[in-house]
């Protein structure tokens, strides 16, 4: 089984929608094996996503991250790296389809309730800076 990491972002939990996005993630049978409510810092934010760093939205983005909590999670299923990606729906919600948490919940592609790992490596390093691993059961 794969492990994968997943954010549930602040437009999310500002709109109590953690359950809710919870549940698609169960029905496509990925199991939270870990999960913790947790205000992320700016070093945090900054950190996570440096990949983007040189982005026009960079800033932005780490703003919103760290306007309200978050919920961070481990999921655990088969081939769970690719199926979380395929129930969160593209990252602009105008072209995610029927069915998947963005298309259901996103108000942007800024503000668009998830994120999920994009690689088996990327999820490793993902969870490493948010659970230890006694955390993940
Ligand atoms: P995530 O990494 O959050 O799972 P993703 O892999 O679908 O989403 P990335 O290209 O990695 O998308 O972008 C990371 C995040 O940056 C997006 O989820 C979104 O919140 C934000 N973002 C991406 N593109 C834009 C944009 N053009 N304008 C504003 N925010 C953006
Ligand atoms: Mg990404």
């Amino acid at each position: 089984l794969e492990r994968t990491f997943s954010i549930i972002k602040p437009d999310a939990t500002n709109r109590n929608l953690t359950g809710a996005i919870n549940a698609v993630f169960e029905k496509a049978g990925l199991r939270i094996v870990a999960q913790k409510r947790v205000r992320m810092t700016r070093e945090q934010a900054e950190t996570f996503y440096a990949v983007h760093k040189e982005r026009p939205f960079f800033g932005e983005l780490v703003e919103f991250m760290i306007s309200a909590p978050v919920v961070v999670q481990v999921l655990e299923g088969e081939n769970a790296v690719a199926k979380h990606r395929e129930v969160m729906g593209a990252t602009n919600p105008a072209n995610a389809a029927e069915g998947t948490v963005r298309k259901l919940y996103a108000l942007s592609v800024g503000e668009n309730s998830v994120h999920g790992s994009d690689s088996l490596d990327n999820a490793k390093i993902e969870i490493a800076q948010f659970f230890s691993g006694n955390e993940i059961v």
